[in-house]
């Protein structure tokens, strides 16, 4: 028996009866993250960190979850499981699984670049790697996130200059929180959505710092915006709530913007930042674990397995997800 099986509802652990990141209704289920691709409703019991716990009541109203700390074992029918930092968003984890002198690790998503918000990546040896891999393209590179926070700020800073405000628009769980800090020293007001400030306030009881921030409801029409920086998510910056921000320059970050063509009418500018690691971020991790098998999922699974292979591991495919874009 292995100690890992893929299975149409996701990697199940038969030891310990017990599911990562299930993509069905399971009895037990240990999440890596707070991201609805990973997290799902409607499950008997839940084990997660406690970051992760506390963002998957807020967002899912999940409460049956055990919560373990980084590095702290658990075990589940003579099976030991870890969680360790994936620094995807917050309270991300990876998933260490051993057994009879066997381990695994499940990453989730991760990244390697270090933001002021998340616990960063940890390596952690083991002999199966299941690793994502939304950007196993040799195109896809990130800059560093200081070159980044200069692009940012830059930015900021012209549109102050045109009296315009600075409409910056990412996912309201990891990429809004990351956007927000990434400026170290903000040249002016941080305003943020519903959805994001909520976000926000639960990351921040539960110990989180972040600059000083304000909600912008999206109703103050008499409201001086012309110096701040605005976070907003994609969705709320195509609804009504944008129509009250006078005059603004609009600007998405993503890693999909490193190949994505660019719409008329779409935001003026395109920051590449992800929230997931670049090829050779993942060809770093993989030689780092030291694992010899490694099994690749979600996004360019075909290209990245095959160099995987063509550098000597014994690399497979274990999902196709390249038709819904990975949070
Ligand atoms: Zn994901
Ligand atoms: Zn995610």
């Amino acid at each position: 028996m292995p100690l890992v099986e893929f299975t149409n509802k996701g990697f199940y652990v038969p030891q310990a009866d017990c599911y990562v990141d299930p993509e069905k209704k399971v009895e037990r289920a240990i999440i890596t993250h707070g991201h609805s691709d990973h997290a799902r409703k409607g499950c008997g019991h839940y084990f997660a960190t406690p970051l992760t716990a506390i963002i998957m009541d807020h967002r899912y109203r999940i409460k049956n979850c055990t919560t373990f700390d980084f590095n702290e074992v658990f075990e589940l029918n003579g099976v030991a499981f870890s969680f360790h930092p994936a620094g995807h968003v917050p309270g991300s984890a990876q998933v260490r699984i051993s057994y009879k002198g066997e381990t695994w690790v499940i990453t989730g998503d991760y990244k390697r670049a270090i933001d002021n918000v998340c616990r960063p990546f940890e390596v952690v040896p083991c002999d199966h790697f299941v690793t994502e891999c939304t950007f196993g393209l040799p195109i896809y590179q990130w800059k560093s996130e200081e070159e980044l926070a200069e692009e940012i700020k830059l930015w900021w800073q012209e549109n102050r200059q045109k009296k315009r405000a600075s409409l910056l628009m990412g996912y309201s769980l990891g990429k809004a929180q990351r956007l927000m800090q990434m400026v170290k020293e903000p040249i002016g007001p941080i305003y943020c959505d519903p959805t994001i400030y909520k976000t926000n306030e639960v990351l921040r009881q539960a110990g989180i710092d972040f600059h000083p921030y304000e909600l912008y409801e999206g109703l103050e029409s008499e409201m001086d915006l012309s110096n701040a920086l605005i976070i907003g998510s994609p969705s709320a910056a195509r609804s009504e709530w944008a129509n009250s921000l006078g005059d603004f320059s609009s600007a998405s970050a993503s890693g999909w913007n490193q190949t994505k063509k660019r719409r008329l009418g779409g935001p003026e500018r395109h920051f590449v930042v992800s929230d997931h690691a670049d090829w050779s971020e993942l060809i770093q991790t993989v030689e780092e674990t030291g694992a010899d098998n490694i099994y690749v999922m979600h996004g360019f699974t075909e290209t990245f397995g095959q160099h995987l292979r063509d550098l000597g591991y014994n690399a497979k495919t274990v999902s196709h997800r390249l038709n819904q874009q990975p949070k």
